[in-house]
């Protein structure tokens, strides 16, 4: 049976602290999670019950052996986990200052295993008849993984759904003036295209949410869902429909992990076949559950928690999704 989400890319051990507003310097204590962000996507969509597995690479470490175990209790596919030589599993740090500050601290140097994808090591199969394939802007930051997904973007011929996280993190990248080429011949292959403004700006330009979710349609998708973080959700589609989800209040513990449960929800709207309003909005509240929380893929909802803070947070003036949407 193909897929139901096949995610690609990014992954490692987050080591979080335990106490929070304080800094790197004064914690004493961490918890570890399983990490990384196309790796968080496949376990949300697993946690609303869909079949989901992710192409990557570990090193051959024991915590490349957490992250296969974590992968396993989260009900994620392992088989596309392969092991590199290059270098550790990458453990990645982060502060957290409520509500708004969260800087993350990558130990990728100097190549992260999940970067040494190689082209011909994909099961081809698997990534055309996947229902749902999510790759990310990290996969082009460097060879072979560049390739690698470009290939299976090129493969998969916008079959199914395709969805482009656009996920950008500078750090990554050595050339950063070769991001947008890189970005604009993935685009042409995307169905749906998921940023938030500054991932937005670096593929198209723009940071006005309309002009970004326009020049995303322009560059090639069907649709184009722009992030605002705690001002919520533009999307819009190819027939000029845009749809925009306001915020639902929460009391934010870590804002790291929103946007992976975000992408999560939104597979699995998309894949019971909802309308961009309604996928939308369970999305929203998805990436608003989880900023309350402080893991990432530990913090994933089920729908159930999802369906009860949709149905108390939105007005009954706006019950329905359609609410949302108007025309452009
Ligand atoms: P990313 O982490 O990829 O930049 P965002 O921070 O935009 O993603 O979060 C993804 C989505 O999660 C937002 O578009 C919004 O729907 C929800 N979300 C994130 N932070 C908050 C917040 N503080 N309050 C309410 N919703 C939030």
């Amino acid at each position: 049976m193909p897929f139901e989400v096949l995610t690609m890319g990014r992954v490692g051990v987050d080591v979080y602290p335990l106490q929070t507003g304080v800094g790197l310097a004064e914690v004493t204590s961490f918890g570890k999670y399983l990490g990384g962000s196309p790796t968080n996507v496949a376990v949300a969509a697993a946690r609303y019950g869909r079949s989901a597995a992710v192409i990557t690479k570990t090193g051959r470490d024991p915590f490349g052996d957490f992250v296969r175990a974590a992968l396993d209790g989260y009900g994620v596919d392992c088989r596309f986990v392969g092991t590199s030589d290059i270098a550790p599993t990458p453990v990645t740090f982060c502060e957290i200052f409520p509500p708004d500050d969260f800087p993350l601290y990558f130990y990728r140097l100097p190549k992260a295993p999940d970067l040494d994808i190689r082209p011909e090591e994909l099961d081809l199969g698997a990534v055309r008849d996947a229902r749902i394939l999510w790759i990310t802007g990290t996969g082009l930051s460097e060879e072979p993984s560049r390739s690698a997904t470009l290939a299976a973007l090129g493969h998969r011929a916008k079959a199914g759904t395709t969805v482009f996280d656009l996920d950008w993190r500078s750090m990554f990248w050595q050339e950063q003036g070769s991001a947008r080429a890189y970005y604009a011949e993935a685009l042409r292959h995307t169905t749906v295209a998921v940023g938030n403004l500054d991932e937005c700006e670096v593929a198209t330009g723009e940071r006005e949410p309309y002009a970004a979710a326009k020049a995303l349609l322009a560059a090639g998708v069907e649709l184009a869902v722009v992030k605002q973080g705690p001002r919520g959700v533009l999307a819009m589609g190819r027939d000029g429909t845009a749809v925009e989800v306001p915020p639902v209040p929460v009391d934010v513990v870590n804002g790291l992990g929103a946007g992976d449960a975000f992408g999560g929800a939104l597979c699995h709207g998309l894949l019971t076949g909802w309308d961009t309003a309604r996928a939308v909005s369970f999305a929203n509240v998805a990436g608003a559950i989880v900023a309350g929380r402080l893991a990432c893929s530990d913090a994933m909802p089920t729908e159930t928690e999802v369906a009860a803070k949709l149905r108390a947070t939105v007005p009954q003036d706006r019950a329905t999704p359609d609410d949302f949407e108007r025309e452009v």
